[in-house]
């Protein structure tokens, strides 16, 4: 058990807990329980290729914190997935839904497979022997898994149909981020990405900014990125860069992003278009923008690059992008503000808490009415945010961090649990 606590990412982790957890005055017992997940389920996944024969696949729950809620978090189906990045996110998102008062808790979980290799029926049978693997732990009101990195609302649906044959009765609650058609919540597609543009729209209105005279860079076109790069099109951002696995676009004007979209769309990589300058991922990290939202990967802003960053903002659409280091040393030595992921890309697990109290009640919202329940959630934390890191004089992410952990202490002291 113990390598799966001394990774940098989960280092990282602590580190931030601990500093935060010195803004205010956190009980050391608080910051001991939050260091260690409540339980940790690895599974093995035989699944019948198309060939006929037999492949098993390593797959992983993690179930961090229940203290305010059912545990709640992604799954993630990536070739890197280890127990040890899900135990860091499965953390991540514990602090992440107590920050954003969310009556929930923290998991994540995932399974180590590149999809695009896989057949769609391999993959669908692959979700289903995962989700009958894990399912006497994961429950409506037990623990709500969601889309991250590599699944999506088709994932959700085959998650859904298996759990709710095994249990005999249809539980739309089991997941979020599914298809409208089956219990899915109106804006939830867009929900992180609008989270993230929401956070840079309140650091400039901090800073008495407008979008129109701002440049963004995003890494990352997927789920986040793209709808990042949508919803900040919309206000007048002008996004003059964004990547996928396969390269970054780069033009000073402003890429025509609905364009991009419809091309993305259509199952093509970026490096196939041929508008726009291409350039390295490296280099999208270190461009001469007023805004930087990685939404990729997690540690990609890091000791080896964090003196050539120019965005005097960076908001954290992916969790983990930022190494500990990298983030002291930008704050102090630079001045950037950092949004940090448990703010910045809360959209996507506001919306989710948003669906699974639609289908608790069996009565459905319409998109502007989830918008602005996502907007007021978060403008209140990141004003409340905002107050405690000047309050305090610390960075965004250690006042994000202590807001997060004083309410759990308040809770798990009133539960007994320390
Ligand atoms: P996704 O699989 O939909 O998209 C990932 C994107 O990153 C793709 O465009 C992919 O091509 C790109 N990418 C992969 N490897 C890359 C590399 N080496 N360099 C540059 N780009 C690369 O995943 P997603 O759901 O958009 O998640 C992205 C991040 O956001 C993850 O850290 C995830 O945990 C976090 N997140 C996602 C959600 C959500 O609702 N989906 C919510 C909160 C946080």
């Amino acid at each position: 058990m113990k390598n799966i606590y001394s990774t940098p990412f989960y280092a990282n982790i602590i580190k931030n807990l601990e500093i935060a957890g010195m803004v205010n005055d956190t009980k050391n017992a608080t910051i001991q329980r939050l260091k260690f997940p409540k339980r940790c389920i690895v599974v093995s996944i035989p699944v019948r290729m198309d060939s006929g024969e037999i492949k098993i696949f390593d797959g992983y729950r993690v179930q961090h914190s229940q203290t305010l809620g059912p545990f709640k978090g992604g799954i993630r189906f990536h070739k890197g997935v280890n127990l040890a990045e899900v135990v860091s996110l499965a953390s991540l998102m514990t602090l992440k839904n107590s920050l954003l008062g969310l009556p929930l808790g923290g998991a994540k979980g995932g399974v180590a497979v590149e999809p695009k290799n896989l057949s769609r029926g391999e993959l669908e049978r692959l979700t289903r022997g995962f989700t009958s693997a894990i399912g006497p732990f994961i429950g409506p009101d037990k623990d709500i898994p969601a889309p991250d990195v590599g699944t999506d609302s088709q994932t959700m649906a085959w998650m859904l149909d298996t759990y709710s044959t095994e249990s005999g009765f249809s539980q739309t609650g089991i997941v979020t981020g599914k298809p409208l058609a089956i219990g899915g919540s109106k804006g939830r597609e867009a929900a992180t990405g609008l989270g993230v543009v929401l956070n840079i729209q309140k650091v400039l209105e901090k800073q008495n900014k407008s979008a129109e005279e701002s440049s963004l860079a995003i890494q990352g076109f997927g789920k986040v990125g793209m709808h990042a790069a949508i919803e900040a099109h919309k206000i007048g951002l002008k996004v003059v860069s964004i990547s996928d696995i396969s390269t970054a676009l780069y033009d000073a004007n402003g890429l025509n992003i609905p364009e991009l979209v419809g091309f993305v769309k259509k199952k093509n990589l970026l490096k196939d278009y041929d508008s726009a300058k291409q350039i390295n991922n490296d280099e999208l990290l270190t461009l001469p923008v007023d805004i930087l939202a990685p939404c990729a990967l997690d540690g990609v802003i890091n000791s080896d690059n964090m003196d050539k960053i120019k965005a005097k903002i960076i908001v954290e659409g992916a969790n983990g992008p930022t190494t500990s280091k990298a983030s002291s040393y930008l704050f102090k030595e630079k001045k950037v503000i950092i949004i940090p992921d448990i703010l910045a890309n809360g959209g996507g697990v506001i919306v989710s808490y948003f669906e699974w109290v639609q289908d608790i009640v069996w009565l459905f919202w319409s998109e502007e009415e989830v918008k602005s329940k996502l907007k007021m959630i978060i403008d209140r934390c990141f004003d409340r945010v905002w107050d405690c890191a000047k309050k305090h004089s610390v960075d965004i992410r250690t006042a994000a961090i202590a807001t997060a952990l004083k309410r759990l202490e308040k809770a798990m002291l009133l539960r007994g649990q320390i």
